[in-house]
């Protein structure tokens, strides 16, 4: 499935990288909802939450782990943080990658639902 994040692991669409191994990759969103806003993907294209499977589950530990570093590298890990999966219509989510915002650097507005 060709989406805007397969381009960006692909090099096609460029992006501000802030962290990238074999599986995983972290970059700056285009459109930052606070002063920091990193993506964090899975390489393996998984289109959403809803098809995580349990052999999917070191790598959903592993982006938990790298937003944890990038956070402490981003200087937001004592103020405070956000990690946020959108998935599905209801959720605003439009990529269809499974993707993580990590955000922080200000007081957070209060969730809404
Ligand atoms: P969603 O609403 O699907 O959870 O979030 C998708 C995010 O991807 C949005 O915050 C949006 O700003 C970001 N985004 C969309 N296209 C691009 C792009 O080409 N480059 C980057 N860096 N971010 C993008």
């Amino acid at each position: 499935m060709e989406t805007v994040f397969s381009k960006i692991i692909e090099g096609v669409i460029p992006s501000k990288k802030v962290f990238e191994n074999e599986r995983i990759l972290a970059f700056h969103d285009i459109e930052p909802a606070a002063p920091v806003h990193v993506l964090i993907i899975p390489k393996k294209y998984i289109a959403s939450m809803n098809e995580v499977t349990p052999e999917d589950l070191p790598l959903i530990g592993e982006i938990h782990a790298v937003a944890q570093q990038l956070a402490a590298e981003l200087g937001i890990a004592d103020t405070g943080y956000r990690l946020i999966n959108n998935c599905g219509p209801d959720s605003g989510m439009a990529v269809p990658h499974l993707h993580y915002h990590l955000l922080g650097g200000a007081k957070l507005g209060a969730l809404t639902g």
